[in-house]
């Protein structure tokens, strides 16, 4: 596995990990992902950190499918975005998490994160929360309708109205802060129409955290998720949809109802 941590000239400017395989021939898998600062930096060193995590997830999750042909072990379909994303946020989600912050947000002294700290923390991010998670809706939303509209009918100045009706529509405001016709997922095939996955694979992580809170009590470096994870959620690949999944290790199909919980 090769971590690529800092910016350099002519270095793609978002994090990724990928996974090169050859045909015709078994192979190791030889995992590179990217990030764009230290993850102890002063500052960038959060996004870096949270890209990291991010990555990483991804990574566990590729290294771990074991199947009998790469089809079951790559990103395109019947891959679906949810299922990958879900691996991949359920690591970063545990950068928030106050006992994981307890143990390694320690300043230069080795000082830990003070409880007032971490209160504040949570202050400033949960008012928002359930705003957040909206946002991720708009781009599906404005997409159906965009996709459904007649081909007269698709101006420059109807697709700016279509933006700014849905962001009023499901973020209650004129304007997001984040325009969302400059989500760069509408332009390019790759990413298009799949935007969804975003909001459906941060259910499907509330749901773990509650299936794991529940029977362990705890997440952070609790030694026992991982061969869960690997067990029920990453060997399978795309053999299994992303709901046999949640079904094998929750014993419970998707449930946004723990995403709504935490908001
Ligand atoms: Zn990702």
């Amino acid at each position: 596995m090769q971590l690529d941590l800092l910016v350099r000239k002519g270095k793609y400017e978002n994090g990724f990990m990928h996974c090169p395989v050859q045909e015709g021939q078994w192979l190791p898998a030889k995992i590179n992902f990217t990030s764009l600062a230290k993850p102890d930096q002063v500052g960038s060193g959060a996004t870096g950190i949270n890209t990291l995590f991010h990555g990483g997830g991804h990574a566990a999750h590729f290294a771990n499918i074991r199947q009998n042909a790469p089809c079951f072990s790559q990103e395109f379909p019947p891959t679906s975005m949810a299922y990958a994303e879900t691996q991949s946020m359920f690591c970063d989600s545990l950068l928030h998490d106050a006992d994981w912050l307890k143990r390694y947000a320690k300043n230069r002294q080795g000082e830990v994160l003070s409880d007032a700290l971490i209160k504040a923390d949570i202050a400033v991010r949960q008012p928002m929360r359930a705003f957040n998670e909206r946002h991720i809706l708009l781009v599906p939303y404005f997409e159906w309708q965009l996709y459904s509209m007649d081909e007269d009918a698709r101006t420059p100045a109807a697709i700016t109205q279509l933006a700014r009706d849905i962001e009023q529509r499901i973020l209650g405001i004129g304007g997001s802060p984040r325009p969302t016709i400059a989500i760069p997922h509408l332009l390019s095939m790759e990413s298009a129409c799949s935007y969804q996955g975003y909001l459906l694979a941060l259910m499907a992580v509330e749901q773990t955290r509650h299936f794991f809170l529940k029977r362990y009590g705890y997440l952070t470096d609790n030694p026992a998720i991982g061969p869960d994870l690997a067990l029920h959620y990453w060997r399978p690949g795309n053999s299994v949809s992303h709901d046999d999944t949640l079904r094998s290790l929750t014993g419970e199909g998707f449930n946004p109802a723990y995403l709504a919980e935490a908001c």
